[in-house]
This record gives structure tokens, C-alpha cells and sequence, in this order.
């Protein structure tokens, strides 16, 4: 079969080699100079470090086939996330941990302590939170949700937390003990040659060809038998509905010779502060060594046309809006939505490629059972 694939991010790559394994010639577009969508690395010229030109990309997962794919394709170096903050003129460590607890309250609390100090400050009286801010209040309590949570969200959201979902708040730990590792993943790394070389890797094959700088035209799918579609999925539909609602971001970047900020990620809770975050590359390869470094300072706002689509915004109208392009992409025979932006979910990169190993398996299942394809399927509307 011919299969047209379009966008050359995580989803595209891994779905067009596993079909391109099995015999199927792929198309794989993209309307970027570059393969490797959002998780794209390339070195600074300036400065000789390896960036993440769209924000901080760190691998983590449970899910040991994805591990195993990933391993195949690049080698990777034990990485941990261990991010600090700044806000009210000091600096903390988090997810909130024993540490940021003792240090906050100016004492030396011990675990179950913390955990039954913690547990006083809390609002007892709300049962199931709903909203972040609920969330916040009901297990962090108001003085650490002041400090660490409410500017941040405001800034990151353009919204009040009261607005939106607890499920936000709760991908973040809050921890009784030292441990500072962001993420709770039995497997954490960083690619050392860059997320990018690892996806070259994944494209690197005979039945593969790739486009860059090559948007998708209508009639491109009209020599394909199937069309996979990575990119938005209001897009697709010409946005004929109207927009889903995005945050992009704004990264502006800086160089410095020496050791910026001692860290790869400085989060600045204050409201006033106006960029939610510093990153500093350099820390994302700690196996490197350079004496320039190039920092972002990141700044989130509504995306408008034309702007990054980066973290879909699902709040009570968007819901609805994207039940009618779902409608709209359920009836489409011959496509499959995938990925980040074809199914409107804030996606992790090891969910991205489970989604995008399974969603080939079942289309080469479909191809000898002949059954429907299950796209959305996985869509929590
Ligand atoms: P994308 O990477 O967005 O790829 C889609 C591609 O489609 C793009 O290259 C785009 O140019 C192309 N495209 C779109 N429309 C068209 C069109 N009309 N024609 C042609 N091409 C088109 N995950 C983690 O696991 N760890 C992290 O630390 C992490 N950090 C993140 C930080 C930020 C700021 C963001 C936004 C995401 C982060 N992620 C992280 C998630 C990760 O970026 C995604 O899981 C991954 O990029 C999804 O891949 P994808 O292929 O579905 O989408
Ligand atoms: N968050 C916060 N303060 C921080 C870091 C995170 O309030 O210092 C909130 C913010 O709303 C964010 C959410 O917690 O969207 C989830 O954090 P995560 O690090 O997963 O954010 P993401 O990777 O989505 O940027």
C-alpha cells in the first residue's frame, strides 16, 4: 500500500516504520525544515550545545517496550529532572519534597511530621476536588499553592486554577521525603546525539521517504491508499468549525559564558515574574562540557494562527467544539488522527510512540481482518 504520513514528529516516524517493516512504502511530510516535530535537538552554533528548540524534552516511562524501541535506535544516558524554583525571593526544590517543606516553614520536620503538618494546612472540607486550584488547596495547602502553583498556572494558563481541571496539578508529586527526581518512571534518560539523530534512526529506511518544508495539499492524499495525520486536527478540517483553543510559547533566548543558573530548569512562581521558566541547555547533556551557554527564558500565551500549537487548552467549550471534529474525523475512511495534535491530548513522548506502535499494529491487523480502524478510540472527550 501507499501511505501518506503527515508531520515527521514521534507519531509519524514510529507508525511509518512499522508499516515500512511490513512492506508498505510511506510518505512522510513535513511543513518544518526538520524531522522530529516538537522533540527537535540541534547544536547552537554560538555555543556548541545541544538544544531543545521547543522546550525541555526529558524521556520517562514504565512501559518497557517503549524503552526497548527507543534503546534500538539511540543510546541513552541515565537522566534526571531535578528542577528548581524560585519564588518570594528564595529558592526551592521540587515537586514539593521534605526538603521544600522544611525549608518553606523554617523547619526540620521529619516525614510523618511533614505528612501530618501538611494534612493540618489542608482543606479538610473538600472531598473531591475538582479544579486545580481544589486540588492545590486540598493537598498542598493555601501557603505552598501561593508560592508554587497559583502565579505559575496563571501565567502557564492564562486562566484562574479555579478554571481548570484537577487532573493538571496531579501529573506533579508532592513528596515526604528527600527525593527530588521529578518524574516517578523506572526509565528516565536523555538520547545523547539528541532526540532528533534518535528519530532519524526510526526513518531510516528503504521504504521510507521523507519531505520537509512540504505542507499538506489535499490532493497529496489522493495517490495514498491511507493517511495517517499527526498535525491539528482542526486543521485538517480547514478549521471550519473554528479553533481549538492552544498555548504556544514564547522562547527568548539568551547566551552567557560560564554556569547561568547551576541548573537545567528554574521555574519563578511569582505572578510578577513574567516568564513561567529558565531553561539551561547545557544541563540537559551533563556529559558535555562548554564554557558558553544558551539559556530561554519562556513565556506562555493563547496561541493565534500561525503561532506553535504547543499544550491543548480543554475546558468546557473546547470539549464541545472538538466532539464535532471528532464527529467530523470519525468519518473519515481512509485517515487515521494520531499523536499530539491529530487527537487534541497533551501526550508524553513513551505515550506518543505506545500510541504509535499500537495504532500500526492495528492497521496491519485491520489489513488480513479487514475490520475498522479504532481511531479515537483512546479520545477522553
Ligand atoms: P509533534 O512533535 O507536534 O509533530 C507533529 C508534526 O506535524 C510537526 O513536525 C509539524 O510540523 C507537522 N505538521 C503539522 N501540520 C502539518 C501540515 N499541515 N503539513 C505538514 N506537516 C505538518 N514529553 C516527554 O515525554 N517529556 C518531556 O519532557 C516533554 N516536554 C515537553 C515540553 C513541551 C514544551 C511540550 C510542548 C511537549 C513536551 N513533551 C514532552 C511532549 C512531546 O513533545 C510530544 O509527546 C511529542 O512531540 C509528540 O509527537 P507528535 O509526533 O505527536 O507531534
Ligand atoms: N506547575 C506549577 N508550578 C510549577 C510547575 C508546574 O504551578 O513550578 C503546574 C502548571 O499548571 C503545570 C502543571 O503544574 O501546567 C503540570 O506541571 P508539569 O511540569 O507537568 O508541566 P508541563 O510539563 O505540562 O509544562
Amino acid at each position: 500500500m501507499k501511505i501518506l504520513l503527515v508531520g515527521a514528529g514521534l507519531s509519524g516516524a514510529v507508525i511509518g516504520r512499522q508499516l515500512a517493516e511490513a512492506g508498505h512504502d510511506c510518505r512522510i511530510i513535513d511543513s518544518r525544515p526538520h524531522i522530529g516535530g516538537n522533540c527537535h535537538t540541534e547544536r547552537d552554533p554560538e555555543t556548541g550545545v545541544m538544544l531543545h528548540l521547543y522546550g525541555p524534552h526529558i524521556f520517562h516511562t514504565d512501559d518497557e517496550g517503549v524503552w526497548s524501541y527507543v534503546n534500538r535506535f539511540a543510546e541513552f544516558v541515565p537522566y534526571r529532572n531535578r528542577v528548581k524554583t524560585t519564588s518570594q525571593g528564595a529558592v526551592y526544590s521540587l515537586p514539593v519534597n521534605l526538603h521544600t517543606i522544611n525549608q518553606f516553614f523554617g523547619k526540620t520536620l521529619r516525614p510523618d511530621e511533614a505528612r501530618a503538618f501538611i494534612e493540618s494546612r489542608a482543606d479538610r472540607s473538600i472531598a473531591e476536588p475538582q479544579s486545580f486550584e481544589e486540588q492545590a488547596l486540598r493537598f498542598v495547602g493555601p501557603e505552598l499553592y501561593e508560592a508554587f502553583f497559583k502565579g505559575y498556572t496563571e501565567k502557564q494558563w492564562g486562566c484562574s486554577p479555579r478554571e481548570l481541571p484537577a487532573s493538571i496539578l496531579k501529573r506533579l508529586p508532592l513528596r515526604f521525603n528527600y527525593d527530588d527526581n521529578y518524574f516517578f518512571h523506572r526509565f528516565q534518560g536523555m538520547p545523547r546525539a539528541g532526540y532528533t539523530a534518535m528519530i532519524e534512526g526510526i526513518l531510516d529506511h528503504p521504504r521510507i521517504s521523507v519531505a520537509l518544508e512540504t505542507p499538506y495539499r489535499p490532493e497529496m492524499a489522493e495517490q495514498a491508499d491511507h493517511l495517517f495525520w499527526s498535525g491539528p486536527l482542526d486543521g485538517f478540517f480547514d478549521y471550519s468549525l473554528g479553533r481549538l483553543g492552544y498555548r504556544t510559547l514564547d522562547f527568548e533566548r539568551f547566551t552567557y559564558q560560564g554556569d547561568y543558573q547551576g541548573c537545567a530548569v528554574m521555574n519563578y512562581g511569582d505572578r510578577e515574574v513574567p516568564w513561567t521558566r529558565i531553561t539551561e541547555h547545557k544541563h540537559f547533556s551533563p556529559w558535555e562540557s562548554h564554557e558558553g551557554s544558551t539559556c530561554y527564558r519562556e513565556y506562555s500565551r493563547a496561541a493565534g494562527p500561525g503561532d506553535i500549537p504547543y499544550y491543548p487548552i480543554r475546558l468546557v467549550e473546547e470539549k464541545s467544539l472538538l466532539a464535532q471534529y471528532v464527529d467530523l474525523a470519525r468519518a473519515q475512511e481512509r485517515v487515521t488522527f494520531v499523536g499530539r495534535l491529530g487527537t487534541y491530548r497533551y501526550l508524553d513522548m513513551d505515550v506518543t510512540i505506545r500510541e504509535a506502535l499500537d495504532t500500526a499494529g492495528v492497521f496491519l491487523g485491520t489489513l488480513s481482518a479487514g475490520a475498522q480502524m479504532p481511531q479515537f478510540s483512546q479520545l477522553p472527550l
